[in-house]
C-alpha cells in the first residue's frame, strides 16, 4: 500500500547545521510555551538557536522547519545509548502543548487532542519507515535529558502511539508497588537497577548508590510507562518495567 504524502506547511528555520551521524532515533518533545505560534516563531528566530525538524499543532497541522538530512537543534545536552550528539543521530518533533509550565486551572497537565496525536503518529511512522527506526528508538526528550527535561510529559499518550506501532508499551507488568529502593540507599540491587537503566540507553552510572541522578532517570522511565505514579522511587512495578525494557529489541 502506498500512503499519500503528508500535508506539510513549510516554515523554514535557519537553526540547523550538518549531520555527522546516521539517523537512528526519533525524539518527541512538547513545546512548553503559551501557543504554537510562539513556539514556531522562537524556532525560526536565529537568535534563539533552537529548532526541530517538525512541529505538530494542536489541530493536527504539521510544520516542516528543517530538512531531515540536516541537524536540527532540539536535544541540547543529552545522551542515549552512550551517544551524546543526539541532534546528529535523531529527528526531532515538537508537539504543541503547554506542558508542566502551563497547567490547567484544575492543576492538571493540558491534554493532547486526538487529532494532534493522530498527526504525530502518521508523521512518526512516515519517518520511521524512511529511516528504519524501530519503535524502541522513539523516545522522549526526558529520556535523553532526564536531569533537566520533563517533555513530552506523563500526559503524553505513549500507549496510543505503541498501539499504532510508533512506540513501545509493555503487554504486562508486575503491579506490586512495594518499595525496593529510594534516595540515599546503597545496595547491590541499586547497581543492578542502574545497569538495567544504562542497558536501556539512559545516561545511568553504575555506582550502587540511589543518588539524585538515579532518582531522576527512574522518574523519566515512569513518565513513559507508569504515568499515574511518577515519584522516582523504585518499587517492584518500576523494576519490572526496567527488566521488560532491557529485553525489548
Ligand atoms: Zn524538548
Amino acid at each position: 500500500m502506498i500512503n499519500a504524502p503528508l500535508d506539510m506547511i513549510e516554515a523554514p528555520s535557519p537553526n540547523f547545521d550538518e549531520r555527522t551521524l546516521p539517523v537512528t532515533l526519533l525524539v518527541l518533545h512538547y513545546t512548553g510555551m503559551e501557543s504554537g505560534a510562539a513556539a514556531l516563531a522562537r524556532m525560526r528566530d536565529p537568535a534563539a538557536k533552537v529548532s526541530a525538524h517538525y512541529m505538530v499543532e494542536e489541530d493536527g497541522r504539521i510544520y516542516r522547519l528543517v530538512g531531515e538530512d540536516k541537524r536540527a537543534w532540539h536535544a541540547g545536552v543529552s545522551e542515549w545509548g552512550g551517544e551524546s550528539n543526539i541532534n546528529s543521530a535523531s529527528i526531532g518533533i515538537e508537539i504543541v502543548n503547554g506542558g508542566h509550565d502551563f497547567l490547567l486551572e484544575n492543576g492538571n497537565l493540558p491534554p493532547y487532542p486526538d487529532i494532534q496525536i493522530n498527526a504525530v503518529i502518521a508523521l512518526s511512522k512516515d519517518i520511521m519507515v524512511r529511516h528504519h527506526i524501530s519503535p524502541r528508538h522513539v523516545i522522549g526528550h526526558s529520556d535523553i535529558a532526564p536531569l533537566r527535561k520533563m517533555d513530552p510529559g506523563e500526559h503524553f499518550p505513549w500507549q496510543g502511539l505503541a498501539a499504532a506501532g510508533a512506540a513501545i508499551w509493555p503487554d504486562s507488568r508486575d503491579e506490586d508497588r512495594r518499595v525496593l529502593f529510594t534516595r540515599g540507599m546503597r545496595d547491590r540491587g541499586v547497581a543492578i537497577l542502574q545497569s538495567g537503566l544504562a542497558q536501556i540507553g539512559y545516561s545511568a552510572r553504575v555506582n550502587g548508590e540511589y543518588d539524585a541522578a538515579t532518582e531522576l532517570i527512574v522518574t523519566a522511565l515512569q513518565r513513559r510507562f507508569r504515568p499515574d505514579k511518577v515519584d522516582g522511587v523504585t518499587d517492584v512495578e518500576t523494576m519490572s518495567l526496567v527488566k521488560w525494557w532491557v529485553e525489548v529489541i
